[in-house]
């Protein structure tokens, strides 16, 4: 019996042994089951503390039980300031109600369900989104905070570009029309239709190249440039739908708007027509700047000569060639004399801003020429310009007045003089005649011609000073201009032959009749032909003419003599002046005054050391 006991007895024992084992095992399981466990709640809390979105554990009333760290990087409030608070407090008025509401609604819900809330952080100028969920199980809920402020910024710049490129496209006052690949057009702003003169359905129905006006060289370059460069700026006729043709200016970008290709188009015809109207002004400035009078030279700040007209050429007596970016004072010769300078008040322009004044030089090395200039400085961006304007001739006209009105009061001085001298000259001449014919005369025969001829000189210079008053009874009859000449040739001709000069003549075979002073005009003859006479030396010769033309009659008288220079030229017709040591000096004064009393005018041309030319006009009006 015992032994069966035993046996029973050690049955059990092994069996209580087994049992121990067995739940030491499961001892060991739930206790390795246990430390997963928390070992899961561990990491569960970390993942929460730790997580960079930020959380917040609520109850179903929205008060806040537990934050994480993260929470602080949102809202920069410290975790036991927002323990305990309702989450509302850190939404936006708007929101504070959908969260209420939201809350109440998930608290009967079995499955967890989000909720997306904006949340603004007034004092960051960020945003934030709040995704809430419930807790299984537990009437509890998180609410999951991510920063969305930056892609909220972005969201609003894309909208903000998108408004823009929608407000450029369609008032852009440039037509704008996007194309696809193949050329049709897909969209084309207000400014684009006015251009094309179609409307946006016509448009959509086309191509760009549709509008071309020709397809000709200039448009396979554009389309060239544009396969290897992407982009390409030009001009471009275009033809419109009514007709119309327009020159265009546009820029093609390939591949520029969601795809499609841009062309940007701006109508350049009023700009082209209006370059064509300011080259027509350009060039009528030009013409003018060139047909001008006065002399006009355009000059830098360097006073560098970069334009002149033809007058001032004329002026300058040069050729525009040689003195275009000359210096234009180092080119300028000194002036006469000491006044008549231009350069200082060149100089001087900067400051006094224009000028002006008279500046006589010689630029043949020859002549004077008197000019006057007006100085203006930067007329246009830089450039400051000299105006001339040549008054030699009035310098001429002002010296014959001079001359002409010292002339009248000799005139008038010498009537008086001379009729006051004539009467005793004439009772001496009588005298001395009756002592020539005494028997004292043999003693002293020089005496006698020398008082005489003396005398006779005397006379001449009275008889000349007589004409030079107003003529007491002056006759204009018709007579016959070759007809005086002739006269005038004979009675000079022994005193040619004297000195061995040849006459010859050159007459019109039209009549040379005139309404004149014969004797006058006779007496001017003489004088002229005399003082060529009296100039040539052995061989010489005086040419006569007279030409006629239906306005004037023209007689020349010309000698092979010496000649004058321009100085004593200039002198011709003063009262006394004479080269001869026994001339008066005035022959010529006389001539002049006659010829001026027949409304003609004495022109003389004279070269020294070749001979000298008078020309007397005479009007054929009758008088
Ligand atoms: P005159 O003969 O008494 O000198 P004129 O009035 O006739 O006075 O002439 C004035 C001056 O003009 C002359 O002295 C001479 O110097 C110059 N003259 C006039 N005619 C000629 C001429 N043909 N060639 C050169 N000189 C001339
Ligand atoms: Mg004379």
């Amino acid at each position: 019996m015992s032994g069966e006991i035993y046996t029973k007895e050690m049955q059990h024992i092994q069996q209580l042994k087994k049992k121990i084992s067995f739940l030491e095992q499961e001892n060991k399981r739930l206790k390795a089951e246990k430390n997963c466990r928390e070992m899961v709640e561990e990491l569960k809390t970390a993942a929460f503390e730790n997580s960079s979105e930020g959380m917040v554990i609520l109850d179903e009333k929205g008060v806040i039980l537990e934050v994480n760290y993260a929470i602080k990087d949102i809202f920069h409030i410290h975790k036991k300031d927002m323990v305990g608070r309702n989450l509302t407090h850190y939404l936006p008025q708007e929101y504070r109600d959908d969260l209420r509401n939201w809350i109440s609604l998930q608290s009967f819900e079995k499955d967890a369900k989000t909720a997306v809330l904006s949340m603004a952080n007034p004092a960051r100028d960020s945003f934030s989104e709040i995704h809430i969920s419930r807790i299984t199980k537990y009437p509890y809920f998180l609410a999951v905070l991510k920063d969305v402020t930056y892609l909220r910024n972005l969201e609003r710049r894309q909208r903000k570009d998108a408004a823009l490129f929608h407000d450029f496209f369609t008032e852009a006052l440039d037509g704008i029309v996007l194309w696809k690949e193949n050329g049709e057009i897909v969209s084309a702003n207000k400014a684009a239709l006015a251009i094309f003169e179609s409307s946006l359905e016509e448009m959509k129905r086309k191509k760009i190249s549709d509008y071309v006006y020709k397809k000709d060289d200039s448009y396979i370059h554009i389309i060239k440039s544009l396969c290897s460069k992407n982009s390409h700026r030009d001009e471009l006729m275009f033809l419109m739908p009514n007709g119309q043709k327009k020159l265009l200016e546009f820029t093609t970008k390939l591949h520029s708007v969601e795809g499609l290709h841009m062309s940007i188009f701006r109508n350049i015809t009023e700009r082209y027509n209006m370059e064509l109207e300011l080259l027509d002004s350009k060039s009528m400035f030009e013409t003018i700047f060139e047909e001008v009078f006065d002399g006009v030279i355009l000059w830098d700040r360097d006073y560098n000569i970069s334009d002149i007209n033809k007058a001032a050429l004329r002026m300058l007596q040069k050729d525009k060639e040689s003195l275009l970016g000359l210096n234009l004072i180092d080119y300028l010769p000194e002036g006469k004399s000491i006044g008549e300078e231009i350069k200082p008040k060149l100089l001087s322009l900067r400051e006094e801003g224009q000028n002006r004044g008279i500046y006589t030089a010689s630029f043949n090395g020859d002549d004077w020429t008197q000019l006057e200039f007006r100085n203006k400085y930067n007329i246009y961006s830089g450039f400051s310009i000299t105006a001339l304007r040549d008054i030699t001739e009035n310098a001429i006209l002002e010296e014959q007045i001079r001359k002409s009105s010292t002339l009248h009061v000799i005139g008038e001085l010498a009537a008086g003089i001379a009729h006051e001298i004539r009467n005793p000259m004439t009772a001496l001449k009588g005298f001395i005649q009756l002592l020539e014919s005494s028997n004292d005369s043999e003693k002293h025969p020089m005496y006698f011609t020398v008082i005489k001829s003396e005398l006779s000189r005397i006379e001449t210079i009275i008889n000349e000073f007589l004409l030079l008053s107003k003529p007491q009874n002056v006759k204009f009859v018709k007579a016959d201009l070759q007809q005086i000449m002739n006269e005038t040739l004979d009675l000079l001709n022994a005193q040619a032959v004297l000195y061995n000069v040849q006459f010859t003549r050159n007459y019109t075979n039209s009549l040379t009749e005139m309404f004149c002073e014969p004797n006058q005009l006779k007496k001017v003859f003489i004088n002229i032909v005399k003082n060529a006479i009296e100039v040539l030396e052995v061989g010489g010769e005086i040419k006569t003419s007279i030409k006629s033309t239906p306005e004037y009659f023209l007689i020349t008288i010309e000698d092979n003599g010496n000649g004058m220079s321009k100085e004593k030229l200039a002198k011709l017709g003063e009262p006394f002046y004479t080269t001869k040591e026994k001339g008066t000096g005035l022959g010529l004064m006389v001539s002049f005054k006659i010829i001026k009393e027949h409304a003609g005018k004495i022109e003389v041309e004279s070269e020294e050391g070749e001979g000298t030319k008078f020309h007397i006009y005479l009007p054929r009006k009758k008088q």
